[in-house]
């Protein structure tokens, strides 16, 4: 983009920048809904993404499989239920820069974090704390906190100081990656696991992730990440960066409908070995033994040397045919792409919203800087309640209000365009003059 461009707030600068996106036919792929105001203006794919249209046929195979082949469906079917899971596996791995063996789809974001706890969280009577952003999703607090408890019942720790939050510097709303460390240092002997959001949901801050992992691993602490807000939204290389785990929901910017089936990764180092794998504590369920041995129905589990170790039950075949449907559309674009398109976006909203009336009673908590943020911008407007995001939404824009004063805007790569940002900031304007 051109400086002169940069200035540019006219509505044609907006269309012709779509004109230009080689990303803009993909936004037909998706089912928008429909606003009293005939207009939508849809930014809340950090909550949940939209429908890919090709998700009601993709469902209608599985039912129509289901009524036609009953129990044979799991060979039979045009995608075979039993080795369903295998279907997303790739596309995946590709969005999160995963071997295809390091993920799995399965279960609920809480639950897989849950699991992943089970086998790496595993603390001793000096070495016990996990340590998360105090603004966590109250899940992620929630999930560690009683992590927290149910070991200190068994190990004897002191558990009123084992959740350590991370907060922000007096007067800054964002965490700096030198004082995260420097926290991690501080309590290095002690801290069992660093467990933060890739992105965080609140301020939008995305972490240095491969910095802060390779200095908690470097302290002999592991490294896990909730990428809720980060996957399909930053390009994040769990592999190269050497997670140790991570996990995410697929319906925020992945699409994949409400409550869809999560993502797990676990970093081949904790599985290539089959005896160290097997050493691993984990809740175990017969999708996770060795398919070669699955349907022997032996008594003894085999850990299958990958993510899949962690699965529990058969797949979900109605809950995994939407993100099928919706990781086809992420190959088509490429996370790369995809990711520059968000950063250009995010900046040109971030540009508007400066330039709008209502640039004197907002703040912006999101970072500045596009290698510290994901799509999304967290804004205080003065005077802004939930009533104002129902105005905001009675006039298309759907948005969302998160107690006590974060409105959250994320324009999507995928499926927003620029026109939407520009008639986006137009409206609030409206709304807050
Ligand atoms: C959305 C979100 C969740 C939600 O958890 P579910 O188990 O999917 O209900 C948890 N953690 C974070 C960081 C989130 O953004």
């Amino acid at each position: 983009m051109g400086v002169a461009a940069a200035g540019d707030m006219s509505e044609a600068f907006a269309r012709a920048q779509d004109q230009r996106d080689e990303l803009a036919p993909l936004r037909r792929e998706f089912h928008f809904p429909q606003s009293k105001s005939g207009e939508t203006l849809y930014f809340v794919g950090n909550s949940l993404g939209l429908q890919p249209k090709s998700v009601r046929a993709a469902l209608e195979q599985e039912l129509d499989d289901w009524a036609r082949l009953g129990v044979e469906g799991h060979f039979a079917a045009k995608h075979p239920w039993l080795p369903y899971h295998e279907e997303v596996r790739e596309p995946l791995a590709r969005l999160v820069g995963a071997l295809p063996h390091e993920v799995v789809a399965m279960n609920s974001l809480t639950t897989n974090l849950h699991l992943l706890m089970v086998s790496f969280y595993r603390p001793t009577k000096t070495r016990y704390k996990i340590v998360i952003e105090d603004t966590a999703f109250p899940s992620d607090s929630y999930a560690a906190a009683s992590q927290i408890d149910f070991h200190s019942r068994l190990v004897g720790f002191e558990k009123r100081d084992a959740l350590v939050r991370l907060k922000p510097r007096e007067g800054e709303a964002t965490l700096r990656t030198d004082d995260i460390l420097a926290a991690i240092d501080r309590e290095r002997g002690a801290i069992a696991l660093v467990m933060l959001g890739g992105v965080n949901y609140l301020t939008g801050q995305l972490f240095d992730i491969a910095t802060i992992t390779r200095f908690a691993q470097e302290q002999g602490i592991v490294a896990g990440w909730d990428l809720a807000h980060a996957a399909g939204n930053a390009h994040v290389k769990l592999h190269d960066w050497n997670c140790d785990f991570a996990a995410w929901c697929s319906y925020k910017y992945l699409n994949s409908g409400p409550g869809a089936v999560a993502g797990a990764f676990v970093h081949e180092r904790h599985t290539r070995d089959a005896s160290a794998a097997a050493q691993l504590p984990r809740f175990a369920g017969w999708w996770g033994n060795d398919p070669a041995t699955r349907f022997k129905m032996r008594p003894d589990f085999t850990p299958v040397a990958s993510a899949d170790a962690w699965q529990l039950s058969n797949p979900p075949v109605l809950a995994l045919a939407p993100l099928r449907e919706s990781l086809a559309l992420f190959d088509r674009a490429a996370i790369g792409k995809l990711r520059s398109k968000s950063v250009a976006l995010t900046a040109y909203l971030e540009r508007l919203l400066a330039a709008s009336p209502v640039a004197k009673r907002m703040h912006v908590l999101t970072p500045t800087d596009p290698a510290q943020r994901g799509a999304q911008l967290s804004l205080i407007i003065d005077g802004a309640t939930r009533e104002t995001s129902h105005r905001l939404l009675e006039r298309g824009v759907y948005c969302d209000f998160r107690e006590p004063n974060v409105i959250r805007v994320a324009p999507a790569p995928l499926y927003n365009s620029y026109h939407d940002v520009w008639r986006m900031v137009t409206v609030m304007s409206e709304v807050f003059s």
